[in-house]
């Protein structure tokens, strides 16, 4: 049957050399069909000019060897067993280090194996890779001896033990490659040719049988191109659709705005003017506004949410405002009804937990239209709560909350506009994927009056220093918070740590201060005592597990000294960081490092030295993938098979322009032209339609 026809749709059984045992191996890695086999992409190249001598080895770099095994064995130390192979290429030696899944890797390693190693460069006693990534190497894959480009391909244990090696996955490319019938393209001539882009049919040969280096880079970025294209235009198609929902035009700017915007006590920085006039002209429109505030931690986002609500009630329509807790809704209740007391604009709040009879009043409130603003958490969206007019939803740390819940909130009113705040600075390439259906502002500046918080990174041989300089800040009347992180279950728990560190801190090092504890696990009521008293001051220190991270507002608090801090991650740490320095006294931020590790070290370093939040959120990207930023349901579903949102930018912009301009060219993808774009896009990626960020 093969020789017949082979289609990108015949099933994998069919190609000659595979037969059924290896096709159901096959078919649990996913592949089905001669297309599937054929997007199965190296997940490395080797050539010449990628492969590093021993001789060059550097500390800390990222390499791939080739080299002979010249011995193997186990040791054991004190802390247990490890399996070590010495690698020899020539011009030097490496060792390589397993302290885990030992049991395969001296099953499959032996004297004599030709391997090609990747991994990180450490020094141990010589240099050394500890659990390095390697392929063995038979003779049609030796890159320095034929000089040609030789496919890596990601091989489980499925496939490993059904007998699949590279040398028969690259012999069943070839075989499918000679038959094959035609690889149609979905692009014209004209758009391959305005992009840069060579062939699909020519890509996915050289993806698999590059001639050289140069032919593989046109490949690897036509297949990224492609990626990121299909997905973007997921993200065209979906916002097309969101900026044609038509609703009430908030045209008029009202007194209410003005009252306020006289009354305040320091002038917006030029970034805060610029997106309260984007927000203004968006809401002007008779289209739904669709908009994400992004700005780091202090840098003001709250006073354009309240004069975005004066103006909405200026338009004679309600406003709501969503907190993902309630320690934050009540904050910003009580910013919002300070300012909106001075236009006199009824404002309430609206939580889980309150009296029925106060909520009745307030559910009336807003059915009669009597309640111009309410703040509030999800208790905003019950069933029984209802608008007389809700004309601006807006949702603070947005991306806490799940896509089902926003949708409700949005549903109370007839389109109402929509602007979501997050503190949690997105790197540019995530937020135009996540987020890329939503129009984005950024504050990008900070309030001038406020002094850089200083950060040290302290041992805790040093904490008696950092206990006194404690003391000195209080008896100025400076507040402390002291934040412990999440520690692993099979020690004792973050609570546990946190009260243990309350009883240690309150009667031993500071008996003559107020020290308060506040943890997840307590009832409201008792959190909001202790969040009160922190800012009235009547607690001193506050010890905390990481509930404090988002944003609360106490400006008083001149210290954050976070423990164990290798543990968290960079924006996290950003995060906590950004809780001090919100007032016109200096602050500190002191990070105590209780372990050491390549990553801790380098996230400490990077925190000591860096301050925007962009920057941050970047390395952050870097170091632990986007899943940081999203949850881990969002953070897999992309499913790139070569593209990626981190190293990619340059092409996923090229992606984006040109899939928003076909969109706008053509919404519904009807033209002749754009027929195949259209086919492969339903059938590969209409999936990601429902998970861009609005539902
Ligand atoms: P965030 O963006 O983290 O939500 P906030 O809106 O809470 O920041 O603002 C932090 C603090 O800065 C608040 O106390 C606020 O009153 C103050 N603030 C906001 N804008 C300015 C400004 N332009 N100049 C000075 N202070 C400002
Ligand atoms: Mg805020």
């Amino acid at each position: 049957m093969a020789s017949a026809a082979t289609q990108l749709t015949t099933p994998i059984q069919f190609i000659k050399g595979v037969g059924p045992a290896r096709s159901k191996a096959l078919s649990q890695a996913g592949i089905e069909t001669v297309e599937d086999l054929l997007y199965y992409f190296p997940r490395r190249h080797l050539d010449r000019t990628s492969i590093t001598d021993c001789k060059d080895l550097k500390r800390e770099s990222v390499v791939t060897i080739v080299g002979s095994v010249k011995s193997c064995g186990m040791r054991t130390i004190r802390r247990g067993k490890l399996f070590q192979a010495l690698i020899e290429d020539g011009t030097g030696f490496l060792t390589l280090t397993w302290f885990n899944g030992i049991g395969y890797v001296k099953k499959s390693i032996k004297v004599g194996d030709r391997l090609a190693i990747h991994g990180k460069v450490n020094f141990y006693q010589g240099f050394q890779i500890v659990h390095p990534e390697y392929d063995k190497l038979d003779i049609d894959s030796e890159p320095l001896s034929t000089g040609s480009v030789i496919p890596l391909y990601p091989l489980n244990q499925t496939l490993r033990s059904a007998g699949l090696a590279h040398r028969s996955l690259r012999k069943f490319i070839r075989n499918i490659q000679n038959k094959l019938v035609d690889i149609l393209d979905f692009y014209t001539e004209d758009f391959k040719q305005n992009h840069y882009l060579i062939d699909r049919k020519d890509a996915l040969n050289a993806i698999h049988f590059a001639k050289d280096v140069a032919h593989l880079k046109k490949a690897v970025y036509r297949l990224k191109f492609d990626e990121h294209f299909f997905l973007q235009l997921g993200v065209a198609i979906k916002k097309e659709t969101l900026d044609k929902i038509g609703t009430n035009p908030l045209n008029k700017t009202g007194p209410y705005a003005k009252l306020i915007y006289d009354q305040l006590a320091f002038e917006l920085t030029i970034a805060q003017k610029r997106v309260l006039k984007g927000i203004h002209d968006d809401m002007k429109k008779p289209v739904m506004m669709n908009r994400l505030l992004q700005g780091d931690v202090g840098s003001g986002k709250t006073i354009i949410a309240i004069l975005a609500s004066a103006i909405a009630v200026g338009n004679k329509v309600q406003v709501a405002i969503m907190a993902p807790t309630e320690i934050l809704a009540q904050q910003h209740y009580k910013v919002f009804k300070k300012y909106a007391d001075i236009a006199q604009i009824p404002t309430a709040i609206l939580v889980g937990n309150i009296k029925s009879k106060e909520r009745k009043s307030i559910l009336d409130g807003l059915k009669n239209g009597k309640i111009s603003i309410i703040v509030g958490t999800h208790a905003l969206i019950q069933k029984d709560v209802e608008f007389e007019k809700l004309g601006l939803v807006i949702v603070d740390e947005q991306h806490r909350f799940g896509v089902l819940q926003r949708g409700d909130l949005v549903s109370k009113g007839q389109n109402p506009h929509f602007l979501a705040m997050t503190a949690t600075p997105i790197p540019r390439t995530l937020s135009i994927t996540y987020y890329g259906d939503m129009d984005i502002s950024i504050i990008d500046e900070m309030p001038k009056n406020r002094i850089p918080v200083t950060t040290t990174v302290v041992q805790p041989t040093r904490l008696s220093k950092v206990y006194n300089f404690i003391k000195e800040e209080i008896n100025r009347g400076q507040q402390c918070i002291v934040v412990y992180p999440l520690v692993e279950e099979t020690e004792k728990s973050d609570l546990a740590a946190a009260v243990e560190a309350h009883q240690e801190l309150s009667e031993k090092i500071f008996p003559k201060h107020k020290v308060g504890l506040i943890h997840g696990r307590m009832k409201k009521e008792e959190k909001d005592k202790v969040m009160e008293s922190f800012s009235n001051n009547n607690i001193n220190i506050l010890i905390s597990t990481t509930v404090i991270e988002v944003g609360i507002d106490i400006p008083n608090a001149t210290i954050m000294l976070v423990e164990h801090a290798e543990r968290f991650g960079l924006t996290q740490l950003h995060q906590l960081r950004g809780r001090v320095g919100r007032s016109t006294h200096k602050s500190y931020c002191i990070l105590v490092q209780r372990n050491f590790t390549d990553l801790g070290n380098q996230r400490l370093y990077i925190m000591e030295n860096t301050y925007d939040g962009f920057k941050i959120a970047d390395e952050d990207l870097k170091m632990r993938g986007p899943g940081v930023f999203f949850g881990i349901k969002q953070s897999g579903f992309f499913n790139f098979k070569i593209a990626n949102l981190i190293s990619d930018g340059k092409i996923l912009r090229e992606a984006r322009s040109a899939s928003f301009a076909l969109i706008k060219d053509d919404p519904a993808l009807q033209k002749t032209e754009n027929v195949k774009i259209k086919q492969h896009f339903q059938k590969h990626y209409q999936y990601l339609l429902k998970n861009i960020s609005i539902g």
